[in-house]
């Protein structure tokens, strides 16, 4: 089974994800509820605990002071989909690569491990033959479906 990568390492290693990330993201579906969740692992292994904001700045602020400690974090977006970021490559728009063992959570906006759960600590109890975020608990096939990049993670 796929160890999930850490935001940390994501954002240090993948050039493209981190400057897609720090780029304020833009919700364009309104609820009266706040659009941002930020979850946090403090630990390995750990529960996941979860704030929602109304501002992007606001969740990026809580991932910047929380990095140096927290051992897993996403700036989730409770209802509006977010694609992966593209890249370009020799003229050809693409979607960036993924870790290996990973998919693109359009509402974690990151790349995830998808995983069988009897129990999903966000969701409560859920049918164990289907496969969901770790983080969020979203089925993946609920998700769309986006071509596998011909390259390897990290792009350059
Ligand atoms: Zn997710």
């Amino acid at each position: 089974m796929t160890k999930q990568i850490r935001l940390r390492s994501l954002l240090k290693q993948d050039e493209i994800y981190r400057q897609w990330f720090m780029k304020p993201a833009v919700i364009t579906i309104f609820h009266s509820s706040a659009p941002w969740r930020l979850y946090v692992q403090a630990e390995e292994s750990g529960p996941w605990a979860r704030g929602d904001t109304r501002s992007y700045a606001k969740a990026y602020t809580g991932v910047k002071l929380r990095l140096p400690d927290a051992h897993d974090m996403a700036i989730h977006s409770k209802a509006q989909r977010f694609r992966p970021p593209v890249i370009k490559v020799a003229g050809r728009r693409m979607y960036s690569p993924m870790p290996e063992g990973h998919d693109w959570c359009e509402l974690c906006r990151r790349p995830t491990v998808f995983k069988r759960f009897r129990k999903h600590a966000a969701i409560g109890f859920v049918d164990p033959e289907e496969l969901r975020c770790t983080i969020c608990g979203i089925r993946k096939e609920a998700l769309t479906k986006y071509p596998r990049s011909a390259m390897s993670w990290p792009a350059k």
